[in-house]
């Protein structure tokens, strides 16, 4: 029998859904800082999942995938229940930005990466570890799988991506140093095991395939426990990383995002129907986010497109002087692949993002879809 949720004050009973914001506190002159939520209630119980977007205000587009997505949730029909944090991070989308985006990676209140404070902290914490605490105890610890979201950020368009986060299974080797502030509350009482590290393993990747974008990166390192996925994984929480879409553009990026999501929801068996797939899937081993050297204006080379193939060697755009025409900068892909974003945005400062390759040449995994 399904139950009624809660989040703070905010209740959804079996068959319902609702709207509520996670109180944190006050801005000095009294803006309150509060935190926007969705829950979906299902009548008939099921998994409890967690979909969450925009701790970088720079990447609002998941928000409206995850808005999309829930417009086509009837909660009588739904098993299980879904918890929405659309915009975890609200004024890093308010306020800022910077030649690459409007909005802002970090929290300008306190300057800090709301995806480098997890689980956050209730006592002696900055303004984002006090929310990332909010979210933590109340919305993320109550579900067994998350969806974290991030787009190609104002300055790229970006087809869906997966990427899971896999982790060395040896107990020894498997979590990250130089993260312990903030880690301390998490371990106690829990025991790394590599039956249990594999086993997160084995339903990340799961969730990774299920999610249905054209190209997953597949990546080991150590789990970094600062970050939202990290600090899940060692918790039990099933977490995928997933991008999509930029530019603050609504194009197919964000249905096909869209599609992805309720994918998930289909492999989760919390609403009927077949997956919405790709004519093709590939798991990479490497994936190249390449990123300029030299500022200018950006001019992608003629024949570029999002999805497409590129070749090693190939000229995919120039930095260029905005006075002299002078190319100060030549973009070329490093390795043969698929475009899974480029640069739309024609000023650049160094460092700027260019495009992202998914390396055709270190495909792990790959499947033919009907
Ligand atoms: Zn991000």
């Amino acid at each position: 029998m399904a139950k009624t949720i809660k989040v703070a004050s905010t209740e959804a009973k079996p068959g319902e859904k609702a709207f509520g914001y996670l109180h944190v506190g006050h801005l000095a002159a009294g803006t309150e800082v509060r935190i926007p939520f969705q829950l979906v209630n299902g009548a008939e119980a099921g998994p409890k999942l967690c979909l969450e977007s925009t701790m970088h205000g720079w990447e609002p587009m998941g928000a409206e995938i995850i808005r999309r997505a829930m417009l086509r949730i009837d909660a009588k029909k739904l098993r299980g229940s879904i918890y929405c944090i659309p915009l975890a991070s609200p004024m890093t989308v308010e306020f800022g930005g910077t030649i690459e985006s409007a909005g802002l990676r970090v929290n300008p209140v306190d300057v800090l990466d709301m995806n480098r404070v997890w689980p956050g902290k209730k006592v002696n914490g900055w303004l984002t570890e006090q929310m990332a605490h909010a979210l933590w105890t109340e919305i993320v610890t109550q579900c067994d799988t998350i969806v974290d979201l991030h787009d190609g950020t104002g300055s790229c368009d970006e087809m869906p991506v997966a990427f899971p986060q896999g982790f060395p299974t040896d107990p020894g080797r498997a979590v990250s140093g130089g993260v312990a502030d903030g880690t301390g509350t998490f371990f106690e009482g829990k025991q790394l095991t590599s039956q249990f590290l594999g086993d997160m393993k084995e339903k990340i990747r799961g969730m990774a395939m299920a999610f249905g974008s054209p190209v997953i990166w597949w990546r080991e390192n150590p789990i970094n426990p600062a970050m939202l996925s990290g600090q899940c994984t060692l918790n039990g929480i099933v977490a995928l990383v997933a991008e999509c879409g930029g530019g603050g553009m609504i194009d197919y990026t964000i249905d096909q995002g869209v599609e992805c999501l309720l994918n998930i929801l289909k492999y989760l068996n919390m609403i009927d129907g077949e997956p919405v797939l790709p004519k093709r899937q590939l798991m990479v081993s490497d994936y190249v986010v390449y990123r300029s050297l030299e500022g200018g204006f950006y001019l992608q080379e003629e024949g570029i497109s999002l999805g497409g193939n590129v070749s090693k060697g190939q000229v995919i755009g120039r930095v260029i002087d905005p006075l002299t025409s002078a190319v100060r900068e030549e973009c070329v892909a490093p390795v043969n692949g698929i475009l899974v974003s480029r640069r739309i945005r024609m000023p650049i400062n160094p460092g700027g993002y260019i495009a992202h390759i998914a390396n055709t040449d270190a495909v792990i995994w790959e499947r033919e879809n009907p």
